[in-house]
This record gives C-alpha cells, sequence and structure tokens, in this order.
C-alpha cells in the first residue's frame, strides 16, 4: 500500500496532522520511535498558556491529543526510521531500522527537537547518576535533596518550581542576569523561599564520585547538590532530512507555516521548522497547516 502521507513523529504537531489528514480523508500513518508520552511537552510538569487548559500537566495534555487521535482511528507505527528517500516517482520510501520500508506520496516530518547538552566534564558520566533533563521524570527522586537548574528559559523557570515542591533547596545557575523564560514566573520564583538565584554564573563541572556531589562554576565557587537539571533548550532533530532540505543557520528545516520545504512533498511541522515561537499551541497548528497543505499538494 502507498499511504498519502507518513507523519514521522506523534509529539502535537504530528497528532493535529494525523487528525487534520484523517478528516481529510487521506490514507495517513503516524511513525513513531518508541511511545513514552506525546513528544516533549510530556515532560513539562505545568502547562499554563494552552488555550483552555490552564495548569494541565504536560503528560496529561499529550495524553488528550493522543485519546483524540486514536478516537479517530489513526494508524500508528512504532519503528524507527533510518532513511527518507524520494523516488524518480515522485514517491517517497522510508527505510526503518529492521530494513522494513513502507512507501508514501508525501511526508510531514515532525520529529521536533532533543534536549541541548552542556558539554562539561562529569555532565556525560552523571547522566541517571544525578543528571538528568527532565524535571517531571526525575524530581522525585531529590525529594528533601539539594538540585541546581541550569538555564534562564522557561524549562528552567517551570523546573525551578516544580522541583522546588518537592527539593529541599533548588539553585538556579544562570549565565545572565535577563531571563529568557517568563517574568511572571521569575516573581514567583522569587516567593519561594527554598530557591536562590545564582546570575551571571556559568558551571564549569559537575562534580561526585559514585553519585553526583555538587557543580564547580568558573569563579571557582562549588555548590554541594545532589542533582543537576540541564534546561538549555533543545536542538533539531534534522538528522533524516538535512540532505533533502534546506536549514536555516540555527539549523531548523526551513518552512513557512504552511510547513513546505525546498523538497517537493516534503513537509514540516512543529519544533523543528523555522518559526519564533516553539510551544505546543504553534506546534498543533503547524500540524493542522501541514496536512492541509499535503491534501492541496494531492489534489
Ligand atoms: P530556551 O528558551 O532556548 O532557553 C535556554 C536557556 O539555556 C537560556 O536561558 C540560555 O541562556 C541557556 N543556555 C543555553 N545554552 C547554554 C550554555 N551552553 N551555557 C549556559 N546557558 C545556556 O529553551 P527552553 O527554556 O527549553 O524553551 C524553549 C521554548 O519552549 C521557548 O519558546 C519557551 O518559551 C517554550 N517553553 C514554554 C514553557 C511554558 O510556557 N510553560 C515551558 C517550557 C518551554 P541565554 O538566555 O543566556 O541564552
Amino acid at each position: 500500500m502507498v499511504y498519502d502521507v507518513s507523519i514521522i513523529g506523534s509529539g502535537p504537531a504530528g497528532l493535529s496532522a494525523a487528525i487534520y489528514a484523517k478528516r481529510a480523508n487521506l490514507s495517513a500513518i503516524v511513525i513513531e520511535k518508541e511511545y513514552e508520552g506525546t513528544g516533549q511537552i510530556a515532560e513539562s510538569s505545568r502547562v499554563d498558556n494552552y488555550l483552555g487548559m490552564p495548569g494541565i500537566s504536560g503528560y496529561d495534555l499529550g495524553e488528550t491529543f493522543r485519546e483524540h487521535a486514536v478516537k479517530l482511528e489513526v494508524e500508528f507505527l512504532e519503528q524507527e526510521v533510518t532513511r527518507i528517500q524520494k523516488e524518480e516517482s515522485g514517491q517517497f520510501q522510508m527505510t526503518f531500522s529492521d530494513s522494513s520500508v513502507i512507501e508514501s506520496k508525501t511526508v510531514i516530518y515532525a520529529a521536533g527537537a532533543s534536549p541541548r547538552r552542556a558539554d562539561i566534564p562529569g555532565e556525560k558520566e552523571y547522566v541517571g547518576k544525578g543528571v538528568s533533563y527532565c524535571a517531571i521524570c526525575d524530581g522525585s527522586f531529590y525529594r528533601g535533596k539539594k538540585v541546581a537548574v541550569l538555564g534562564g528559559g522557561d524549562t528552567a523557570l517551570d523546573d525551578a518550581g516544580y522541583l522546588a515542591g518537592l527539593a529541599e533547596q533548588v539553585y538556579v545557575i544562570h549565565r545572565r542576569k535577563e531571563f529568557r523564560g517568563a517574568a511572571a514566573t521569575v516573581e514567583k520564583l522569587r516567593e519561594k523561599e527554598n530557591v536562590t538565584f545564582v546570575l551571571e554564573h556559568q558551571v564549569k563541572e559537575i562534580t561526585g564520585e559514585a553519585k553526583v556531589t555538587g557543580v564547580a562554576l568558573e569563579d571557582g565557587t562549588a555548590i554541594d547538590v545532589d542533582g543537576v537539571f540541564v534546561a538549555f533548550g533543545s536542538v533539531p532533530q534534522t538528522a533524516l532530512v538535512k540532505d533533502l532540505v534546506e536549514l536555516d543557520p540555527a539549523g531548523y528545516v526551513k518552512a513557512d507555516e504552511t510547513g513546505e520545504t525546498s523538497l517537493a512533498g516534503l513537509y514540516v511541522a512543529g519544533d523543528v521548522r523555522t518559526k519564533k515561537l516553539r510551544q505546543v499551541v504553534t506546534a498543533v497548528s503547524d500540524g493542522a497547516n501541514a496536512a492541509t497543505a499535503v491534501a492541496e499538494y494531492l489534489k
């Protein structure tokens, strides 16, 4: 069978694309590497800016999206795509890690982004032994303990707020005085007695023995912590398409809100594409736009 559209990625962008494709009567398949919740949002402890769902956890929001797709009988396939190829016929062939293939007339690539590493000594060594990229996943291990959150964006601020409810002490270590994240969240954190801001400082090294015991700052200061949450934003997952489509200087796939890329028939949606605001709401609208553009292309 040749599908009308293969959707790679089952985060909010991919699921929204699937729902719109389904309602446009297209044969669609959603390909996901491994189901661990609905994309990056599953790792957000609290989402306060998705219209109509104030305060919902990212995991629950994602599950609501997924239930919607399942209700509309969206077809899912758990496979790792290792290659995307456009054939002479104009169709796309997706090759999986077990060497099987499927074909489709179009592709919506919605593979999202992954956490940016800090690239400092100790980081790799202590992953799973005190270094984490997901406060909601690992926060409960630090009940009554001391943790550091690295970064000054919304993820770092939200993580700090979440961890403050569990840990004895939270240090937010950020390289600048100004925050990239929401001012309202900063104000809320300032009111918390167990949150300390360490601004204009960079962590030079994560130290420890069997597990993390602290961080060393560039000015030589040492802070004792049991856990380090790196919240340095994300990098786009473009390995499968970087040789097929044009990327912008930051490495995101060049595309406007229709998701159309430099390769006819290959569309992108969500965090992987060039855009200003990477949020669930923009990912969801990207998915809708890309599926609509695909339907028009197929006509
Ligand atoms: P981000 O906005 O890119 O913030 C990354 C933070 O990490 C920045 O403060 C940056 O410092 C710092 N950083 C990056 N590399 C660093 C390095 N090598 N050394 C030191 N510091 C480093 O990423 P994000 O917080 O994950 O947010 C991504 C997007 O998702 C944003 O649009 C955000 O609004 C959205 N988001 C929203 C919510 C929510 O609304 N609840 C929650 C999470 C994320 P500088 O500031 O100095 O560059």
